[in-house]
């Protein structure tokens, strides 16, 4: 089985997600007969003569030069999100918005034009509108879902389309394979956030992006106890990328990766619960008087369910609803909430229950979050792995209480 998960050609395995999520990318990284990758906690690694140091400096054979580099524990970390996602390379970072925001500084300059959407994260909707623009970058956001405006963006010329499918917190889907088409005819790079469907529910490099990121402190971690994140693709783009990171620095720390690599072995157990709960809550909420509107791709009444049945193989544990009393009744039902988190978190075993204003778009203001459709009485609910009638009556009681 080593040789078949140790695979460098980028191809997908002959095992399934749920096995290789399990053991996958472990071996280079142990040591000492422990059958668990340990966590190397060593700043540097040391070499006998100058001549096997230099040659691992030069990457002509393996090893480990320095932490900020590359680390054992987080190269495993690397290798299982590598396999899972059918990439030939992957790199890691301090967290979700480090990969994000080395991603887009390490393959774009000044005069590139980007093209990407209304509805991505909080923290990378800041990167199109601020920090890009301040170097020269051109940015021009669409429509999440309307899918000709993005074409006719994208043939206007760009260097990269970036994409978030489903989008936080209004869990709008976009056509990868569609858009990925439409970029590549310009010559362009299609990098995907895929944080909120997980390598168990959505490949978008299978559906043609060049590029896939994670926000690793959400799904991948699963516990809500470490930040991280990660970018997989193509060997010449993750070099580059792993270029930037390496010297602007922020790496993964070797703990953080132990807890990912430790979480990942329960990937498709957890996510599997997840979209199973979340597809329950989803019909059930569509059917409560104060609940106007429910945002989740499982649903037949979402705008591009049958997108989203093309390209997933689960719905994922992220939904939003919107109360028809406002952001009045989002402060009445939350606190009554007896098995939610009020916090700004998402993808944990735990459920988690926030508004966009405190979470997701707490770096927006109040008229950028209404210009990305983002209505103050939305609830973005993001579902655990507890029973899910148990759920129900929570969300229950808590609506007849308000
Ligand atoms: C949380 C999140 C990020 C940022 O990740 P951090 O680990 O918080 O920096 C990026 N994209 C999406 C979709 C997220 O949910």
């Amino acid at each position: 089985m080593s040789d078949d998960v140790r695979r460098q050609d980028g191809e997908a395995p002959d095992l399934s997600p749920a096995t290789l999520a399990v053991r996958a990318g472990e071996d280079e990284a142990r040591a000492h007969r422990g059958t668990q990758v340990p966590i190397v906690y060593s700043a540097a690694f040391g070499y006998e003569d100058v001549d096997s140091w230099v040659d691992a400096a030069l990457g002509r054979t393996e090893g480990h030069i320095y932490t900020r580099n590359t680390n054992p524990t987080v190269a495993a970390f690397e290798e299982k999100v590598r396999i899972l996602e059918g990439a030939a390379a992957a790199t890691s970072f301090s967290t979700g918005m480090a990969a994000v925001s080395n991603t887009l500084f390490a393959l774009v300059a000044p005069g590139d034009r980007v093209v990407s959407v209304k509805d991505t994260y909080g923290g990378t909707n800041q990167m199109f509108v601020d920090f890009l623009p301040r170097i020269g970058v051109e940015v021009e956001l669409c429509d999440t879902t309307d899918f000709e405006q993005i074409e006719a963006a994208v043939a206007r010329g760009c260097r990269l389309l970036y994409l978030e499918s489903p989008t936080n917190p209004t869990l709008k889907v976009m056509d990868i394979a569609r858009l990925s088409a439409a970029a590549h005819e310009v010559g362009a790079l299609v990098v995907a956030d895929n944080t909120f469907a997980t390598p168990i529910n959505q490949n978008p490099l299978a559906l043609g992006t060049d590029l896939v990121l994670h926000s690793a402190t959400k799904f991948l971690g699963g516990h809500a106890d470490a930040l991280g994140g990660v970018l997989c693709g193509p060997a010449e783009l993750i070099k580059m990328v792993y270029h930037y990171r390496e010297i602007t620095g922020a790496s993964l720390d070797p703990m953080a990766a132990y807890l990912f690599v430790r979480s990942l072995k329960t990937l498709a157990l957890r996510v599997r619960q997840q979209n199973e709960n979340a597809m329950t809550i989803a019909r059930w909420l569509q059917g409560q008087p104060v609940v106007d509107v429910v945002n989740y791709p499982g649903l037949e009444s979402h705008l591009h369910h049958d997108v989203a049945a093309r390209q997933m193989r689960g719905y994922g544990g992220m939904l939003s609803f919107s109360l028809g009393g406002g952001f009045d009744a989002v402060k009445r039902v939350l606190p009554r909430l007896r098995l939610a988190h009020l916090a700004a978190n998402l993808g944990a075993v735990e459920t988690l229950a926030g508004v966009p204003a405190t979470t997701s778009h707490v770096e927006c203001t109040a008229e950028e979050r209404a210009a990305m459709g983002i209505p103050e009485g939305l609830v973005r609910y993001s579902v655990g792995i507890e029973d899910a009638q148990d759920l129900i009556a929570d969300l229950e009681q808590a609506f007849t209480a308000a």
